[in-house]
């Protein structure tokens, strides 16, 4: 089953899951006020999509975050969601990306997998644009990364691929 294109945000606990697409009428700024003990944690798995309207409403939540003392805590953060961060700069500025997933594709299968990935475990790997090396889930052959790594862990190393 597809996950939704509409905008939803449920609380779990401590954690505002955000799915569906982030357009103009996310409403995003607004959840700032939701942080507790000057932190925010956001998953972010069910973002399908993000529209440049829906970047400028995250980059303002940025701003919101940063002028409230708010550090963000991305976790799962989905593909389309991190080529943003990467293109943006402004939109990972009060942003800390616990765990983000990217394409794999596994040859021996011809499958795509998206894997998740944890910035901490992997980042002298990320940090020199090198993917980590995973396994196919289904057959245990190795995968390949997908897109170009020197643009896709762009954000962990603080660069952006339009400068
Ligand atoms: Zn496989």
């Amino acid at each position: 089953m597809p996950p939704p294109r509409v905008f939803s945000c449920v609380r779990h606990d401590d954690t505002l899951v955000l799915s569906g697409a982030i357009a103009d009428t996310a409403g995003l700024v607004g959840l700032v006020k939701q942080a507790s003990g000057g932190k925010l944690v956001l998953d972010l798995h069910g973002i399908t999509f993000i529209n440049s309207l829906g970047v400028r409403d995250w980059v303002h939540m940025q701003s919101a975050a940063a002028k409230a003392g708010v550090r963000l805590i991305l976790r799962r953060v989905s593909e389309p969601l991190i080529h943003q961060l990467n293109i943006v700069p402004a939109a990972r500025a009060a942003s800390d990306i616990e765990s983000f997933y990217a394409g794999y594709m596994c040859e021996h299968c011809g499958e795509e997998h998206s894997m998740l990935l944890d910035t901490e475990t992997h980042r002298p790997q990320l940090e020199i644009m090198q993917p980590p090396s995973l396994s196919c889930p289904s057959c245990t052959k190795g995968l390949t990364f997908i897109d170009p790594a020197e643009l896709y862990f762009s954000f962990v190393a603080g660069t952006s691929p339009l400068r």
